[in-house]
C-alpha cells in the first residue's frame, strides 16, 4: 500500500515541514501489524512528493484465525483501515491541523496530488467519485485487473486512485482518514462511541455539507444503528448551533428564527430555553444537575457571560460521553477552565454544589422515584440553595399527541413518573414555598390546539380519571 502526497510550484520542500518529516531522511515506524515508511522519492523547490509506504505482516493480521480465508484475502494490499492508522501514527501532527515551526502553512491551499495505490471501492468506480468531488478534487481512477483466467470474478473492484485540488495539507489528510475506510467499507477493529468522536473531528469542517454524508457516515460506523443516530443527532445539532449564530448577524433574524424552529425537536427547544432563561437571568456561575451527554453545557460554554459551568451527573458513562462531545481534553485552556464535570447524586447532599448563581435541572426529576423527590428537595434547595433553579419535565398531558406512543405509555423507558401540567405546578408551589423561592411557570416548546377526548389516565396523586381535553403543551 502506498500513499503519495505531491506538492508543486513554488516553495514545494514546505510539504516537509507540514509533514512533520524531513525530506533528506527515511522514517520508519513500527506498527502492531506491519511497518510504514516515509521517504521523499522528489524533494526540490518546485516539486516535492513524499511516500508513505505500508508493509503488512499477513501472518501477524491472522494470527490465532483459523479459516483458510482469513489468510487469503487483500488486507495486505489495499488502502483500508489499517492506512488510516498507518497515517494517524505517521502523520499525527498534520491530521490533527498543526505544524509548530511553519504554522502559517497549516492554512495555505497547495496544488496537491494524492496518490492511493491500491484503493478497493464497494459500489464502483461511480463512488470514488460521489466522494471525492464534492469535496473539491479532480478524481481519475485507473481499475486494476483481475486475473483474465477467472472471468467469473467479474469487474475488479481495485483501483490507482489520484486526486488532484488546491487544498491544504491538513484537508487532504482529513478526507482519507474518513473516507478511505468508507471506500473500503471493512474495519479491522472494534467499532465503539470513540469512532463517533473520531469521525467528528476528522469530518470538522466538510462532513456536514457533504452531499453523501449518509453514506459516510453509516459505513464508517459499520452500520452500527445507535451509533450513526449519535454522529447524525451531532451533525445536525453542530448546525443548528452554526446557524444559530448566523442567524443573530442577519436582519431576517425573526423569519428565518421560524424556520429553523420548524424541524427542532423538543429537546433541543427546551435546552435553547433554559439556556436564554439561565442569560436573562444574569446568572455567571450555573450548575447542571443531572448533564447527561452535556447538551446544554455546550449551550452555555458558547455564551462567555457564563463563567463558571459546572455539569453533574450520577452516571460516570454520560459523563466520559459529555467529556468527549465538549472535547475538553483538546480545550484551550481559558474555555477548559470555564467547565467542570463531576459524578455526583442529587440524592446526597454535596458541599461542592454550594454557591452557584443557578442551578439546571432539565428532563432529570422524573427519572427519580417519587419518594426520593424529598431527598432531592432537600439537597437543592436546602443545602445547594443557588438563587435560582430552573426545571423542565415532561407534560403527560401531551403524550397523546405523540402518534407512536402507546396509551398510558411514558416516553422514555426509565422515567418513574410523568406529570400533568397540574401536578408539576402543585409540586413546584409546594416546594418553593417550603424552602421561600418564588415559583414561576412556564411552558416550553410548541402550544398545539389539537385535543382528543376519548384518552384517560388515573392520577397519580387522587386515582380519578382525567382526560387531557385542554392539554395542550410538551
Ligand atoms: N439534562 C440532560 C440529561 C437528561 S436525562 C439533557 O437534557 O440532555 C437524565 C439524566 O439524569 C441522566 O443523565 C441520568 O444519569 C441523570 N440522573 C438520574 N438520576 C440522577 C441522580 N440521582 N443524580 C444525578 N443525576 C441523575
Amino acid at each position: 500500500m502506498l500513499l503519495h502526497i505531491t506538492q508543486t510550484g513554488s516553495n514545494a520542500t514546505g510539504l516537509g515541514y507540514l509533514l512533520h518529516k524531513n525530506p533528506a531522511n527515511l522514517h520508519e515506524v513500527k506498527l502492531p501489524f506491519g511497518k510504514a515508511t516515509v521517504f521523499y522519492p522528489a524533494a526540490t523547490d518546485d516539486r516535492c512528493t513524499a511516500c508513505l509506504l505500508l508493509e503488512i505482516d499477513p501472518v501477524e493480521l491472522v494470527r490465532g484465525a483459523r479459516q483458510l480465508e482469513a489468510y487469503v484475502n487483500d488486507r495486505p494490499y489495499v488502502a483500508s483501515s489499517y492506512m488510516t492508522v498507518a497515517i494517524g501514527r505517521v502523520f499525527g501532527t498534520a491530521l490533527a491541523g498543526n505544524c509548530a515551526r511553519r504554522p502559517e502553512l497549516v492554512h495555505c491551499k497547495l496544488p496537491l496530488q494524492l496518490t492511493v495505490e491500491v484503493v478497493r471501492t464497494r459500489g464502483g468506480e461511480e463512488v470514488l467519485h460521489r466522494l471525492f468531488q464534492p469535496l473539491g478534487y479532480h478524481v481519475e481512477a485507473r481499475r486494476l485487473p483481475l486475473d483474465n483466467k477467472f472471468p467469473e470474478w467479474g469487474e475488479s473492484p481495485y483501483f490507482r486512485l489520484t486526486l488532484t485540488a488546491e487544498i491544504t495539507v491538513h484537508n487532504a489528510l482529513t478526507h482519507l482518514y474518513v473516507l478511505l475506510p468508507v471506500l473500503d467499507d471493512e474495519k479491522h477493529y472494534y467499532i465503539g462511541e470513540a469512532e463517533v468522536d473520531k469521525l467528528l473531528r476528522h469530518g470538522e469542517g466538510w462532513l456536514k455539507q457533504h452531499p453523501e454524508q449518509r453514506m459516510i457516515v453509516s459505513r464508517y460506523l459499520q452500520r452500527r444503528g445507535a451509533l450513526t443516530t449519535q454522529a447524525f443527532e451531532q451533525l445536525l445539532e453542530e448546525e443548528t448551533a452554526s446557524v444559530e449564530a448566523a442567524e443573530s448577524k442577519t436582519e431576517k433574524a425573526a423569519q428565518q428564527e421560524r424556520e429553523l424552529e420548524r424541524p427542532m425537536t423538543l429537546h433541543t427547544q427546551r435546552l435553547n430555553t433554559v439556556a436564554a432563561r439561565l442569560k436573562e437571568l444574569g446568572a455567571r456561575s450555573v450548575l447542571d444537575l443531572g448533564c447527561g451527554e452535556g447538551k446544554l453545557l455546550r449551550r452555555l460554554l458558547a455564551d462567555r457571560t457564563f463563567e463558571r459551568i459546572v455539569g453533574m451527573d450520577v452516571s460516570h458513562r454520560s459523563l466520559q460521553i459529555a467529556s468527549a462531545r465538549l472535547r475538553l481534553d483538546r480545550m484551550p485552556e481559558r474555555q477548559r477552565k470555564r467547565i467542570e464535570l463531576m459524578q455526583g447524586s442529587l440524592l446526597y447532599r454535596d458541599q461542592r454544589l454550594s454557591g452557584f448563581d443557578a442551578a439546571a435541572l432539565v428532563e432529570v426529576i422524573e427519572h427519580l422515584d417519587v419518594p426520593r423527590l424529598a431527598a432531592l428537595e432537600r439537597v437543592l434547595f436546602e443545602f445547594a440553595r443557588p438563587r435560582h433553579i430552573l426545571i423542565t419535565t415532561p407534560n403527560r398531558e401531551y403524550n397523546v399527541l405523540f402518534p407512536t406512543l402507546p396509551e398510558g405509555r411514558m416516553r422514555h423507558g426509565d422515567h418513574r413518573f410523568e406529570w400533568t401540567r397540574a401536578e408539576f405546578a402543585a409540586w413546584a408551589t409546594a416546594t418553593a414555598t417550603r424552602f421561600a423561592y418564588d415559583v414561576k411557570l412556564e411552558p416550553v416548546g410548541p402550544l398545539t390546539k389539537r385535543t382528543v377526548r376519548h384518552r384517560r389516565w388515573p392520577c397519580s396523586h387522587c386515582g380519578r380519571n382525567r382526560t387531557n381535553e385542554d392539554h395542550r403543551n410538551p
